[in-house]
């Protein structure tokens, strides 16, 4: 929440199943696409938030199938953890304010006389969830039924029904809603609170995220029927609030134009960069135009030219030195002559590459160090590498910077076993 000072120009807070995350679509396209965007223009100055139905340990399974980015704050498990930063450190105090008047034995006990309610996996039961599987014409009476009980006993709880199967109680206090006004709060405490938010949902659980004063919202074009209905009933004087035409991810991106919360053209939407020029550049655009252009050449999306080669050379400081991860330095010229042999060899197969927690600083009049998360997928196989660059705007090419070093370090964990294709 500290990583840069003032208030946050962006701050998204999202769901990730069928909001950001669209399983329908195996190349993940529409996440790449908002990846792309929020690395090149918010990341620096504006706050990610992921807020989830998900318990941290089926966050995790998640993340590792899918091209998610690092998000500075992770709400799991229905707004009962708040967690900070990449270490992901628990929010103690929010977990003991949901104290007040609950109590998991007393849930567990009441819940077991509905035969209707099938308990989900054990890692969805947290400290402040019970979590159910229920059909959805039983939903409504056991709603009702269990809220009467449970208040008898003295709990002040919450049920939420979403996705048409999901049953979860909680404590009053708890919930997406009361997180994020939580976390609004710690901000107006700090005088950081974002200049502009947007929330963005497709089930019922989202509701609530809907109902904060002064943010905008995106209901994505795939949102269920529980929170369509829910913003018929409840928000639909509220011009703050879209329901976007595309769906999960491409939904969030229509939104920020919408709502003209800043840049909404992805750099995976320019098809030819030396056609046509981003309206702002920067360090941290520059390596995702390079990025971009080295995964369609090695796709042979881009043609093989004599232009594109020239510009390489452009970009690429003749007297660079390149640390490969394997910890071999590699002249700038063998780089390029590897990157023309790789043209066109992942042609076909799935090949896609993606940046996360991109920052840079400047460290000289025209010089500039930027860090970042390079993964690649190619095929089954993923792989990432802490990547530090030093660019030089003192530039031949418009717009554009020169790369004078690079350096690259296998994440944890993250080396390939056999020798790879993996130039950059
Ligand atoms: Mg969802």
């Amino acid at each position: 929440m500290d990583r840069f000072c003032g208030s946050a120009s962006l701050m998204i807070v999202s769901d990730l199943d069928f909001t950001m995350v669209d399983h329908l679509d195996p190349d993940n396209l529409s996440l790449l696409r908002f990846n792309a965007l929020w690395e090149a223009y918010y990341r620096q100055n504006s706050l990610l938030v992921f807020s989830s139905g998900r318990s941290p340990t089926i966050y995790k399974q998640l993340k590792n199938e899918k091209p998610l980015l690092t998000p500075d704050i992770t709400i799991m498990s229905v707004g009962t953890e708040i967690m900070y930063g990449e270490s992901m450190a628990r929010d103690d105090d929010w977990e003991k304010y949901l104290n007040h008047r609950w109590n998991r034995e007393i849930v567990t006990e009441e819940t077991a006389k509905f035969p209707e309610l099938t308990p989900q996996a054990e890692t969805e039961q947290r400290p402040h969830k019970v979590s159910f599987f229920v059909e959805k014409i039983k939903a409504l009476e056991v709603i009702g039924a269990l809220t009467e009980l449970l208040e008898k006993r003295g709990l002040d709880v919450k049920v939420i029904y979403s996705n048409v199967t999901a049953l979860d109680i909680l404590p009053k206090r708890a919930g997406k809603g009361q997180a994020l006004a939580y976390l609004l709060k710690k901000f107006e405490a700090n005088g950081k609170v974002p200049i502009n938010t947007l929330v963005c949902g497709d089930s019922g659980n989202d509701a609530e995220l809907f109902s904060i004063p002064e943010v905008y919202g995106v209901m994505v074009s795939n949102a269920q029927e529980e929170l369509l209905q829910w913003h018929v009933e409840n928000a639909k004087s509220n011009s703050n609030i879209i329901h976007a035409t595309e769906r999960c991810a491409s939904g969030i991106i229509q939104a920020i134009g919408s709502f003209r919360l800043g840049p909404n053209v992805s750099p995976r939407d320019i098809k030819d960069f030396q056609k046509c020029r981003a309206e702002i550049f920067g360090p941290s655009h520059e390596v995702l135009k390079f990025y971009l252009f080295y995964e369609r050449w090695r796709r042979a999306e881009v043609e093989k030219s004599i232009e594109y080669m020239k510009s390489l050379k452009l970009v690429l400081f003749p007297l660079g030195t390149f640390v490969h991860p394997s910890g071999v330095e590699q002249p700038v010229d063998h780089c390029i002559e590897a990157m023309t042999r790789l043209y066109g060899d992942k042609q076909g197969k799935q090949y896609q590459i993606w940046l996360d927690q991109v920052s840079s600083a400047q460290v000289g009049s025209d010089t500039w160090l930027v860090k970042f998360y390079k993964w690649e997928l190619s095929g089954e196989e993923r792989h990432c590498c802490l990547t530090r660059v030093l660019l030089s705007s003192k530039s031949e090419v418009p717009d554009g910077f020169t790369w004078m070093h690079m350096h690259q370090t296998w994440l944890d964990g993250s080396a390939p076993k056999e020798l790879t294709t993996w130039l950059f």
